[in-house]
């Protein structure tokens, strides 16, 4: 019995236990599926919240957002409606996404595509309106309601475009005559360059420089300047052909690029064509007026292969055309080549030639045609260089002029000079007057005037025996200034005179304004007096001394060489004559010699 009942509760209590352990499992699993469900409900929250989202990113999104399935828009959002200005009648469900597009990428954007297809690329879009427009574009691939889909986000860049495409035009091109300039010319030469490497064309640079244009933005003012510049520069287009290009490459200066092609004939009748249609007569603002231009030409592949090298030539070209008479077009050769490396050597040469001591002067004498006397002399410049010789200044004072060099070789002329002028005093030579030519960088106001007070000082020269000579175009091209430093140093007794006259203006209403005491008729008219047809320019000669006497001027006359040009101006009334009929310019120990040998009565003029 009691075995009985022992069985009986083991069997019992294996009973309570398994059913404990259902209970349990059950409680389990319920709690399970309760956590499932619970999750379950979270993840559909979570995607409902995420749709939501995305819908309302679509939604709101500035960027065009278009899907395509099977090659028909089946879904656009409200920007992508606004961007292609879809209408009631017109519709972008149902086109295809390609039709929206003008395909206008660039090689990098083909490029970046094939890399990686789904990359962002710049293109042109047309609205439902037929109008285009610029974009950026982005496409991936996506399944859209169970089937595969192409999404387009679109992204309307043309305000950026445009102001990319404006300030690219403002960096390449000359804001006044909407040329090329600078930077982009040199790209288009290069261009042609490489062009003309492949295919053995020839290539012209012609650089182009108006003549006198100073004159007319000094004379007119540079509003009239302007309008020149714009009228030469649209007749310049209009002579050329489409595939030549030109640029303005600062004042006045033009470039041209010719390139030759099988059809094209290379011939100077281009240059000629350019030359005729800047030199047409034109009207601006009421004033009638005619421009010429020097043409200086650097041809490739004989003349140099880079831009910079043909440029260069190009340039040294004309400045050769500027000066064998200006008007006038010039290729560039050899000689010029030999010119291009002098004046670079020059030029770096020139810095340290002053401490070197290298410079000197040389006094040409100024005789009186009444006394027959020796007046005084001009100082003028040399170069006494350690390989190239004695140079003249034409071989190297433009290039002093271009940079500061000037001022101190200036400062050295004239403290020289009147230091040479007050020993020759010292000396019983007589009351000489020295001569000095001054640069226009040196027509500064204050720093001259200082200059001029110390060089008196130091020599102890009278003021009345300095004469500072100007030419007109030096005076003129700042007349305020000129004229607030002319009366200055007139007042403190210097003498003003102004040299190669007739050669710039010859403008007399400036020089009664102006205080000068001299004028120096240029060389070229005395010249000119021995040749045959010399009839016009001795009347030219007499206007002027005339005209000068009139004005309480006396007239020097500059380059004297035979006794017939001595001759005629003796009795045109000239008062005084520099040339070499009589001596050229001499160092200061021969000048000396020739003031001691000097007979008075050869050069006096017989008064009737
Ligand atoms: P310029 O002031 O007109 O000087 C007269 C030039 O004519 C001088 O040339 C002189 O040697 C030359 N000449 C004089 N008589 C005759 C002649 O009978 N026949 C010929 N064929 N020539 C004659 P140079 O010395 O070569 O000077 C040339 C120019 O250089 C000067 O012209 C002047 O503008 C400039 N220059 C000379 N010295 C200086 C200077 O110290 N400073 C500056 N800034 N310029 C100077
Ligand atoms: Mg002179
Ligand atoms: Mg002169």
């Amino acid at each position: 019995m009691a075995l009985a009942d022992d069985l009986n509760a083991r069997r019992l209590a294996r009973a309570i236990s398994a059913r404990e352990q259902a209970e349990n499992l059950l409680e389990q699993k319920s709690l399970e599926l309760y956590h499932q469900a619970e999750e379950r409900q979270r993840v559909l929250d979570a995607l409902r919240e995420s749709e939501e989202r995305y819908r309302l990113i679509v939604e709101l999104s500035p960027d065009a957002i278009l899907i395509e399935v099977n090659g028909e828009i089946v879904f656009t959002n409200p920007s992508a409606r606004l961007i292609f200005r879809e209408t009631h009648h017109l519709s972008l469900i149902g086109r295809s996404l390609a039709s929206l597009i003008r395909r206008a990428q660039t090689e990098t954007d083909a490029l970046r595509l094939m890399i990686n297809p789904e990359s962002e690329t710049e293109e042109v879009a047309i609205r439902l309106d037929g109008s285009a427009f610029d974009v950026s574009v982005y496409r991936i691939s996506l399944t859209y309601q169970g089937q595969p889909a192409i999404q387009m986000v679109a992204r309307d860049i043309s305000i950026r475009k445009k102001l990319e495409y404006q300030l690219s035009f403002q960096a390449t091109h000359d804001p006044l005559t909407g040329m090329n300039n600078r930077s982009a010319l040199l790209e288009r030469l290069s261009d042609a360059i490489s062009y003309a490497h492949r295919s053995s064309l020839p290539v012209w640079v012609a650089f182009i420089d108006l003549d006198r244009f100073k004159f007319i933005n000094d004379h007119y003012g540079h509003r009239i300047g302007d309008q020149v510049l714009t009228e030469i520069s649209s007749r310049l287009r209009s002579v050329l052909r489409s595939n030549d290009a030109l640029g303005r490459f600062g004042g006045d200066e033009f470039i041209v690029v010719l390139r030759g092609g099988p059809e094209v004939d290379m011939s100077s009748e281009t240059l000629e064509r350019i030359m005729q249609a800047v030199a047409e007569p034109m009207k601006i603002d009421g004033h009638a007026m005619r421009v010429n231009c020097s043409v200086g030409v650097a041809v490739y592949p004989q003349d140099g292969d880079t831009p910079q090298q043909l440029l260069e030539m190009a340039d040294a070209a004309m400045y050769r055309a500027k000066q064998s008479g200006r008007n006038r077009c010039q290729f560039f050769n050899h000689e010029i080549q030999a010119q291009l490396q002098e004046r670079a050597r020059i030029d770096s040469e020139l810095n340290g030639a002053l401490q070197r001591d290298e410079f000197l002067l040389k006094y040409q004498p100024q005789i009186d045609l009444r006394s027959g006397a020796v007046t005084g002399a001009e100082a003028l410049l040399r170069w006494q260089h350690p390989e190239l010789g004695l140079l003249p200044p034409e071989r190297f004072i433009y290039m002093a002029e271009e940079s500061a060099h000037i001022n101190e070789i200036g400062a050295w002329v004239l403290n020289t000079a009147t230091a040479q002028c007050a020993a020759w005093h010292k000396s019983g030579l007589g009351n000489l007057r020295v001569a000095v030519n001054l640069s226009a960088r040196q027509l500064n106001g204050q720093p001259l005037i200082r200059l001029v007070e110390q060089a008196l000082s130091r020599s102890g020269l009278p003021p009345s025996c300095l004469e500072l000579e100007l030419t007109e175009s030096l005076m003129m091209s700042n007349i305020e200034l000129t004229l607030e430093t002319l009366q200055i140093l007139h007042a403190m007794g210097v003498q003003i005179a102004i040299d190669d006259f007739g050669t710039g203006y010859s403008n007399f209403a400036y020089l009664r304004k102006l205080p000068i005491s001299c004028l120096k008729i240029d060389r070229q008219f005395i010249n000119d007096l021995s040749e045959p047809g010399a009839r016009d320019t001795s009347i030219i000669t007499q206007t002027l001394i005339t005209l000068a006497h009139n004005l309480h001027l006396r007239v020097v006359a500059e380059g004297v060489e035979t006794e017939n040009q001595l001759g005629l101006l003796h009795q045109q009334g000239c008062d005084e004559i520099q040339g070499f009929i009589y001596s050229q310019a001499l160092s200061p120990d021969d000048f000396r010699k020739a003031m001691q040998a000097h007979d008075p009565t050869r050069w006096q003029r017989k008064i009737d």
